[in-house]
């Protein structure tokens, strides 16, 4: 209390109690002054009354005492008193004059001056008038007035008496008045002061605890024993700040927990990583996990809301419970202020973020030991409803200050290792990896740069001719697809077309392509001789997608292409997959009279009976299988058994990958029908093709003039 009440001197600034102060020296100052005028003029007054009634009680006493002196014309009976009245300090001058104005009698310290009436206009005027007269002068009063017996005036006295005796004796009385007003106006300030504070400490006390209040320290209360006003105030001030409190820390609670779950939400595991990303010592390493239900939205598309909400209810509880198991408390909502922070005595926090999103804040040691048990504990079916739901979960792990080192980021990096948990075949928990996640910011700056690709058409076709092996002669071509990128130029399918197929999007792109081709096979073929045959790429999901063969029958039709001038190929690894919906597809292609190749042949492991059963026309030996044939006995063989396995098959032989004339005079002595290769050409854009075309009709050795252009 004590600090409390300095601490409230310290910040108030006393603004009430120095107008009430104001107020109260204004009130006091005039008081003063107000004294001090009064007091000067009933001084004024009382000098004027004292001197009158001096006068009058001198005039009728002196009077008195000489009457019966002038009645019998004995002024030297007079003498005695009259020397006492002279020795008197307060009477100037006293005496006594016939009714004529002729002096009779005098004293008093200036009475010789007065010898004749006509030095004394005054008293003349008292005779004539027959009548007192009285005035004040500035150092005396002045009373000349009939002395009369029985209405006989029988003289005249003239006496004047002193101001300064009363004006002494009155002049202590004001100077202790004065000393009053002015120990009043010294001190009339320092009084005010006190008054002013004492008035308005209360109303400071109130405002300090509002400041507290509203700053959220709801535990203030307002001292006061006193049953006076400010007393009441305050207890009605208390009781406010109690029923305030209990629903602050309601309210509190509904923002901070989840409905579902009764566990934290998103708002408060987000002030508690806050909090937690403040602390310096590097000791104080923390990991958030990420997790989630996989395949949740089944479960809810499929039994329903009602049970999708039981399985987070009783996946909260799992969770809670692994965490018990490694000794971990999990930690609710705090709703009070400056409470202990997370991992005291081994604590964690479990919160929702939302939907089937969870994150656990624990001790960085124990993150992995966690993330393992909860994943174990998971793969125990759930029986909820009548129903044995089996699911799963995935866990990405980040680590502060390691992974990231601010809230967001955190929760970003440990998002990103959930991911990449779910993509790992070989567990379902991961820590984050920083090189992964660059992977992964590449690979999704790509699916978007692809989305772009295909609105732009920013995809190409390049071209590479095959040969007559004997006679070198172009004979077909293959249409190999090229993104070109407005920032990277020409990219090869390697890198992009994996990322296409993943997204979905390799029929929307092989659609493109192929309607490409067959419009080049169109147009070079259009009035031609000998024809040259297109060859296009088919991916298993192109080949595969509802209404693959009809889209190619109606592109064929309208660019009246000859079915035999296309030859789709496939994968070895297509063609062997065991699935009747390829055999069927691949069947289609062929009641459309389209020619069948199987690509890169030799390298997979091809059944000899389904390929007997798919009756390709062509078999594309893989450009691996030429690569050492020069120099390799056992290449040579190999490359003879899948040659003499085509013929077998009665399927025509392309070989791909010829790079140097050994290779190519290695094919004419094996019987080889055609090749393709960098020797004959590269892939090129349809321009060059196109004058390629020109130019191997026109010469008699085109194969010379390939090798120039390649
Ligand atoms: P692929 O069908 O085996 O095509 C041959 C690949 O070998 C081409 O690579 C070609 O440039 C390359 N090549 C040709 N001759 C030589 C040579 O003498 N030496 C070397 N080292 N390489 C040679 P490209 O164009 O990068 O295509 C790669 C793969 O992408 C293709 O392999 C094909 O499977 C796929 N692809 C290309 N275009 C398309 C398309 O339009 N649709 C589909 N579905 N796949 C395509
Ligand atoms: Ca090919
Ligand atoms: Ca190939």
């Amino acid at each position: 209390m004590s600090s409390y009440r300095s601490q409230f001197t310290r910040e108030a600034n006393f603004g009430l109690a120095r107008r009430l102060m104001v107020v109260l020296s204004s009130v006091i100052l005039l008081g003063a002054i107000a004294v001090l005028s009064i007091s000067v003029f009933v001084q004024k007054q009382m000098i004027e009354d004292r001197l009158n009634m001096n006068a009058i009680h001198l005039a009728s006493l002196i009077k008195e005492v000489s009457i019966p002196a002038i009645l019998r014309n004995d002024p030297a009976s007079l003498d005695v008193f009259f020397e006492e009245l002279e020795s008197r300090s307060d009477i100037v001058s006293v005496s006594i004059v016939d009714p004529e104005g002729w002096l009779w009698k005098s004293g008093g310290a200036e009475a010789a001056a007065w010898l004749a009436p006509v030095d004394d206009p005054f008293l003349r005027e008292a005779i004539v008038a027959q009548e007192p007269r009285q005035t004040l002068g500035e150092n005396y009063l002045h009373r000349a007035g009939p002395i009369a017996v029985a209405g006989d005036v029988i003289g005249f006295l003239n006496l004047r008496v002193a101001r300064a005796p009363i004006e002494q004796e009155l002049r202590g009385l004001w100077v202790s008045t004065a000393a009053i007003s002015i120990a009043c106006v010294i001190v009339g300030p320092l009084i005010a002061w006190v008054i002013a504070r004492r008035l308005s400490e209360p109303l400071l006390r109130l405002q300090e605890a509002s400041r507290r209040v509203a700053s959220g320290d709801f535990s203030h209360r307002i001292e006061s024993h006193s049953n006076d006003e400010f007393g009441l105030v305050a207890q009605s001030f208390n009781n406010m700040l109690d029923e305030l409190h209990s629903s602050f820390l309601e309210t509190k609670r509904v923002a901070y927990e989840d409905k579902l779950t009764g566990v934290p939400n998103r708002s408060w595991l987000s002030l508690q990583i806050e909090n937690l990303t403040k602390r310096t010592d590097p000791e104080d390493q923390f990991a958030a996990l990420f997790l989630d239900v996989d395949r949740f939205k089944e479960v809810n598309d499929t039994h329903g809301h009602h049970v999708g909400d039981m399985l987070l209810r009783a996946f909260t509880e799992r969770l809670r419970n692994q965490m018990q198991e490694l000794g971990l408390k999990p930690t609710g909502v705090r709703v009070h202020k400056k409470q202990g922070l997370l991992f005291e005595q081994g604590e964690a926090l479990l919160s929702r973020l939302g939907g089937d999103e969870f994150t656990i804040l624990v001790d960085g040691g124990k993150s992995q030991d966690l993330a393992r048990s909860i994943v174990a504990a998971m793969e125990k079916p759930f029986a909820l409803d009548g129903l044995n739901l089996k699911v799963s979960t995935s866990i990405g792990i980040a680590l502060f200050p390691d992974h990231a080192t601010s809230r967001e980021h955190l929760l970003k990096c440990a998002d990103v290792a959930m991911y990449q948990a779910k993509n790992d075949v070989r567990g379902t928990f991961a820590v984050y990896d920083r090189d992964k996640h660059k992977e992964l910011l590449a690979r999704s700056q790509m699916e978007k740069d692809i989305d772009r690709a295909v609105a732009n058409d920013e995809f190409e076709l390049f071209l590479q001719p095959k040969f007559d092996v004997a006679s070198e002669e172009l004979v077909g071509v293959e249409a190999l697809i090229r993104w070109n990128h407005p920032e990277r130029g020409f990219v090869r399918p390697d890198d992009f077309l994996p990322v296409t197929a993943a997204m979905g999007l390799m029929p929307r792109v092989g659609q493109i392509m192929v309607g490409k081709a067959i419009r080049v096979a169109a147009e070079i073929n259009q009035g031609r001789g000998k024809p040259i045959t297109m060859a296009v790429n088919i991916a298993s999901e192109e080949l595969l997608a509802p209404g693959f063969a009809d889209r190619l029958k109606s592109q064929l039709e309208d660019n009246s292409l000859d079915p035999r001038l296309l030859e789709v190929e496939i994968t070895e690894g297509t063609a062997m997959e065991q699935n009747d919906l390829v055999e069927h597809n691949i069947d289609l292609l062929r009641e459309l009279g389209v020619k069948l190749a199987v690509d890169d042949f030799g390298v997979g492991y091809s059944n000899l009976g389904r390929l007997k059963t798919l009756a390709f026309d062509t078999l594309k030996i893989d450009r691996g299988l030429i690569m050492d044939v020069a120099t390799d006995d056992a290449a040579r063989g190999l490359f003879q058994t899948v040659v003499d396995m085509a013929k077998v098959l009665h399927a025509d032989v392309v070989s791909e990958g010829v790079e140097t004339p050994e290779q190519l005079a290695f094919l004419q002595e094996r019987g080889v029908q055609t090749y393709q290769g960098y020797y004959g050409g590269r892939p090129m854009p349809l321009g060059e093709f196109k004058q390629l075309v020109v130019e191997s009709d026109s010469q008699n050795r085109p194969a010379e003039v390939l090798k120039l252009v390649s």
